[in-house]
């Protein structure tokens, strides 16, 4: 295996093209990121055709995560971008306008929710764009309040308001989002992520949308919000998986409790055999530069040491001026630290169920014999996480029945999603299986693997079968027939 740790990359107006999408899978993306907070249904149809289509041409699975934009707060559309410099001032008008500079040193512009602005209270501060641009309340009217830059910088349409000091209550799952799910599901994306979780009922709740509309993507919970990171044990035992979205994660909680944060969710997430995604800003100067800065370099790489499962590209590939050179970097610093990488963390974890046991002794049985690789044949792809936690460094091919399973293990840490086959007999998944192998190239003659599978076959959690597989005995396995 190339590399463990996988890449999800965020497609936008710089990346939408077969070709780049077609360079992108190449380069090492593993799932691509929809965000639904910026295009329209159509832009995303568009797109999704597209990563089907450059999917095809590569030949290998790749995963899609839709990312729900939730309630954020954001600019309005600038006629222009604002060059801010430090005492500016900015008004944010109630009356919905496109934003323009109206004197020297005044711009003007709305927001998309603009009742919020009648909370604010002087002196309260007003970031904008996740954070990197800090302003202060000076002035209030009934038309607009006004706000002066402390921190400045460029912005554009669009982007991120963030009221740290103003308690809002709204909503985590709106009409928008409601809409927005319907299309996921007739697309069948793989994963939707949901935006600023507070507690375990966001999650149950977008399950329940998406059970009724007969969707089966996996539930992703973005860690956001301070309460988020307050009911973190909660929300983890209801979802599928987790990001860590520094972004806004960033201005909720103090910017030096992040690094602590991420380190937290990434070991809660492991322990329950569940994905986790670090985000925001890993090569963020990539999008405008050829080389990253070394902050950014060891940032993805700390990631990965961490236990990450994937770490996440924003702006580098959706605006960004090369995504290939960024995704190749990223490649390449996740290889390089997985040459240091702590694997084999058998006492790292408790055992939560009998599966968790078997996972445990057919990873050490791995190890021990130094075989190329475990096969898992794995009904809901529980069985192949639950390999993949303990961080083993023998490769994990998972051998699945049903093709949306083997798309939801593209996110997931060192598994490789190699082949869908029908349910049958031991003897039949046994001939398939290694028939497809050696035809497909991901098996030899020169090494031992391990085989698991739970039989008969499509009962959750029913792994009951080790099978050590000698070089000499594969002929023989491929000949089975059920
Ligand atoms: P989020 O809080 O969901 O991360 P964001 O605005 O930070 O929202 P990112 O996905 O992090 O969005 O992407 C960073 C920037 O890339 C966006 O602010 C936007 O300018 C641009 N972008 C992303 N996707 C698209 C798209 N489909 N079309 C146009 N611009 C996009
Ligand atoms: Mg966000
Ligand atoms: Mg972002």
């Amino acid at each position: 295996m190339e590399k463990r740790t996988k890449i999800l990359a965020t497609v936008g107006p710089s990346s939408d093209s077969i070709e780049i999408l077609e360079g992108l899978i190449r380069a090492g993306v593993n799932v691509f990121r929809l965000n639904f907070s910026h295009g329209t249904h159509e832009y995303h149809s568009k797109t999704f055709n597209n990563i089907k289509e450059a999917e095809k041409k590569v030949g290998t699975r790749v995963g899609v995560l839709q990312d729900l934009c939730g309630p954020k707060i954001r600019v309005g559309k600038l006629k222009y971008d604002f060059e801010l410099k430090q005492d500016d001032l900015i008004e944010f008008h109630i009356e919905q306008l496109e934003g323009e500079k109206i004197a020297a040193n005044r711009y003007k512009l709305s927001i998309n929710q603009p009742r919020i602005l009648s909370l604010l209270k002087d002196g309260e501060l007003i970031y904008l764009y996740d954070g990197n641009i800090q302003t202060k309340v000076v002035e209030m009217n009934d038309k607009f309040i006004t706000a002066k830059v402390h921190n400045f910088g460029k912005l554009s349409s669009n982007k991120g308001v963030n009221f740290p000091n103003t308690k809002i209550n709204i909503d985590v799952i709106t009409q928008k989002d409601k809409d927005d799910l319907l299309w996921g599901v007739q697309n069948k994306v793989d994963f939707i992520a949901i935006s600023f979780v507070q507690r375990k009922e966001d999650i149950l709740y977008a399950k329940k949308l998406l059970k009724e509309h007969g969707g089966e993507a996996h539930v992703f919970a973005k860690i956001e919000k301070f309460d988020a990171v307050e009911n973190i044990d909660e929300i983890l035992e209801v979802s599928d998986g987790l990001m860590v979205a520094r972004g806004d994660l960033g201005i909720e909680v103090p910017y030096y409790k992040v690094p602590s944060i991420q380190k937290s969710i990434i070991r809660k997430a492991n322990a329950a055999s569940k994905p986790v995604i670090t985000a925001t800003q890993m090569l963020l100067s990539m999008a405008e530069k050829e080389t990253a800065t070394r902050a950014e370099i060891s940032d993805v790489a700390n990631a990965v040491l961490d236990g990450t499962d994937a770490v996440m590209l924003s702006e580098e590939s959706a605006i960004g001026k090369n995504p290939i050179n960024v995704v190749e970097t990223m490649s390449n610093t996740i290889k390089e630290a997985e040459k240091i990488y702590h694997y084999n963390k058998f006492s790292d974890f408790s055992f939560f169920d009998e599966t968790d046991v078997i996972a445990s002794s057919t990873g050490r049985l791995a190890e021990r014999l130094d075989v190329k690789a475990i096969i898992s044949i794995t009904g809901s792809g529980k069985s192949a996480k639950k390999m993949a936690r303990y961080r083993i460094k023998n490769d994990i091919y998972a051998i699945c029945h049903d093709e949306r399973v083997a798309r939801s293990l593209t996110i997931a840490w060192g598994i490789e999603p190699t082949l869908v086959i029908e349910k049958s007999t031991l003897n039949g998944m046994l001939g398939s299986t290694f028939t497809n192998a050696l035809k497909m190239g991901w098996i030899d003659h020169e090494h031992t693997y391990i085989l698991t599978a739970g039989y008969p076959a499509g009962v959750e959690g029913s792994t009951n079968f080790i099978r050590i597989v000698k070089k000499n005995e594969i002929d023989y396995l491929a000949g089975l027939e059920a």
